[in-house]
């Protein structure tokens, strides 16, 4: 089983102009040192909500959108799963980064380790395309979902827990929000 820093590597493979929403913590930390572009939007404060604020995101504009999200994440903020079950748009996609850990707070386990599934979850929330996959399978699969023009997906993703060691992003939040707003094509005014 790979790891997330593995894993967002690899991703680099099937990302190119989406718009991506990123978990707060390591997870942006580590997607900033792989490969930093200005389509890359780090969070950095609102815990448990980059499935809503891409959804979000998605609902404003006709660029494929794509959240990363963590398991620990998605599971502070359930709700998010009934709200992209019913409205999210077809360019949509959230994928679940589960290796059933939280990560940015030194690797506690969670419960998608016993008996949470995610991917139950995420069908019974009203989610149409739901995908479970492997470390390996995800870029076949993500790439399915930015190609399908007609649905929005889930994938869960499922690695190892661990991370490596990492510096925090030298961006402030003020560069990191107008870069990306210039990606979707708004100017910022300030
Ligand atoms: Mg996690």
């Amino acid at each position: 089983m790979m790891n997330r820093f593995e894993l967002l590597n690899l991703l680099q493979d099937t990302i190119q102009d989406e718009l991506v929403v990123c978990n707060i913590g390591l997870p942006s930390q580590e997607l900033y040192k792989i490969n930093d572009r200005p389509n890359y939007f780090y969070m950095l404060g609102s815990m448990g909500l980059a499935s809503s604020i891409g959804l979000g995101l998605s609902l404003a504009v006709d660029k494929n959108v794509i959240s990363i999200d963590g398991d620990g994440s998605v599971l502070m903020n359930m709700n998010t799963l009934a709200t992209i079950g019913n409205r999210a748009p077809s360019n949509y996609t959230l994928l679940i980064v589960d290796n059933g850990s939280y990560g940015s707070t030194g690797d506690q386990k969670t419960f998608t380790n016993e008996r949470t599934s995610l991917k139950d979850v995420a069908i019974g929330a009203g989610c149409p395309n739901v995908i479970e996959c492997s470390g390996e399978e995800t870029n076949e699969n993500l790439q399915k979902a930015i190609d399908d023009k007609n649905n929005s997906y889930v994938i869960i993703s499922k690695i190892k827990s661990g991370n490596v060691p990492i510096k925090p992003i030298p961006l402030n939040a003020v560069t990191i929000r107008d870069r990306f707003r210039k990606e979707i094509g708004l100017v910022t005014y300030l």
